[in-house]
C-alpha cells in the first residue's frame, strides 16, 4: 500500500491558525505585541528570499517585524552594535541574524552577543545546552519542526528508534536532543550518521523513523528503509531539470518514488518539512513574547 504523505503544508497551516490565536490573546488580555528584528548583510539572494518569508509569515500572524539591511562591506563592530541595541529593545521580543554573513563577519561573535531570551532561531550555545538539558528557551526551528510533523501526524517517536542521518549543529544534533529526551513526543531511543557511519543502509533499516538530513540528492534509497516505517525528509537540493524554466528542480534526500510504495509515511520534497521551519520561528517569536509578557 502507498505511504501516507506527510504535508508540512498542511500542518502549517494548522499551526499558524493556533498562533494567530495565541498572538490575538497576547494583545488583547496584556497588550504585547510580538515583535521580530531581522539583521541581513549584503544581498545574497537566498537570503533575500529567506527574510521575505519572515517578513510575509510575520505579517500573516500579526506579528510585528523589522528587517535592517546592512551593506555587505559593513564592519563587524557595527553590526555587533546593532545586536546589542536589539537586545535592550523592549519592542522586539526575537532577534535574527540571517547566515551567512559576509567572510570579514564572524557568524558565531555576532550569534553569540544576540540575548539568549532573544534567540529565536536557537543557536546561542546558552540554547544548544539548555536543550541538551531538556529546559530549551527556544528550540531551533528545522529540528522542532520534525518533531511537530511526527506528533501531529499521529507518528509520535516515543518508544520508537529514530535514525538520524547528518549530524550538522543545526538540524541533525538538535533534533537528537530533541528526541531523546524523557518528555511527550520525545522519548525516543536515537542514533545519529553520518559519514563515518560504516554501514549506513544497514543502520537505516533498523529505524521505525528515519530523517534525512544530509544534503545529497535521493541518498536514502528503498533497500535502506524497514518496510512500514516513517520517513522525514529534511533535504533540500537543486538538481537540474530542462523541461523546468529555471533549469533546475528541488529534491530531497530520499528517492521518494520509490520509498512510497514500502514506508508507513513519508514526507514529500517541497511541501514537507520546509514549510515548518518559518512556522516554528514564528512560534517561538510567540513564546518569546509570552515569556517577556508574563
Ligand atoms: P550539513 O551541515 O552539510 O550536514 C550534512 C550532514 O550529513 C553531515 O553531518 C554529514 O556528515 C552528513 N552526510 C553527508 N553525506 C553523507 C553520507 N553520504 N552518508 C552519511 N552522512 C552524510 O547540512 P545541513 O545544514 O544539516 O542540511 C542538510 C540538508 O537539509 C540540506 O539539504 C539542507 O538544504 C536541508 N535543510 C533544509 C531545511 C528546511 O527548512 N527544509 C533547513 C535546514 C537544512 P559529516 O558530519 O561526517 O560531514
Amino acid at each position: 500500500m502507498a505511504a501516507e504523505i506527510i504535508s508540512g503544508t498542511q500542518i502549517a497551516a494548522e499551526i499558524r491558525e493556533e498562533l494567530k490565536e495565541q498572538v490575538k490573546k497576547l494583545k488583547e488580555k496584556k497588550g504585547v505585541t510580538p515583535g521580530l528584528c531581522m539583521v541581513r548583510v549584503g544581498e545574497d539572494p537566498a537570503s533575500v528570499s529567506y527574510v521575505s518569508a519572515k517578513t510575509k509569515a510575520s505579517e500573516e500572524l500579526g506579528i510585528y517585524s523589522e528587517t535592517i539591511v546592512f551593506p555587505e562591506d559593513a564592519s563587524e563592530e557595527k553590526v555587533l552594535a546593532k545586536v546589542e541595541e536589539l537586545n535592550k529593545d523592549p519592542k522586539f521580543h526575537g532577534i535574527l541574524v540571517q547566515l551567512p554573513l559576509p567572510k570579514h563577519i564572524d557568524a558565531d561573535k555576532v550569534l553569540n552577543t544576540i540575548d539568549p531570551r532573544k534567540d529565536v532561531d536557537g543557536f546561542h550555545p546558552v540554547n544548544v545546552g539548555r536543550l541538551l538539558i531538556g529546559e530549551p528557551f527556544f528550540m531551533p526551528c528545522t529540528p522542532h519542526g520534525v518533531q511537530q510533523l511526527l506528533t501531529r501526524s499521529g507518528n509520535s517517536p516515543e518508544g520508537k528508534h529514530v535514525v538520524i542521518c547528518g549530524r550538522s549543529n543545526i538540524v541533525g544534533k538538535p533534533l537528537m536532543a530533541i528526541l531523546v529526551q524523557k518528555k511527550p513526543g520525545a522519548n525516543a531511543t536515537v542514533t545519529v550518521c553520518h559519514t563515518g557511519t560504516k554501514d549506513l543502509a544497514s543502520v537505516a533499516r533498523e529505524a521505525d523513523i528515519l530523517v534525512a538530513a544530509m544534503g545529497r540528492p535521493k541518498a536514502i534509497t528503498a533497500d535502506m528503509v524497514k518496510a512500514g516505517a516513517v520517513v522525514i525528509d529534511v533535504g533540500v537540493n537543486r538538481i537540474p531539470d530542462d523541461t523546468k524554466k529555471s533549469g533546475f528542480r528541488l529534491v530531497g534526500d530520499t528517492d521518494f518514488e520509490a520509498i512510497k510504495e514500502k514506508a508507513k509515511a513519508i514526507t514529500p520534497v517541497p511541501g514537507g518539512v520546509g514549510p515548518m521551519t518559518v512556522t516554528m520561528l514564528m512560534a517561538n517569536t510567540v513564546r518569546s513574547a509570552e515569556m517577556h509578557g508574563a
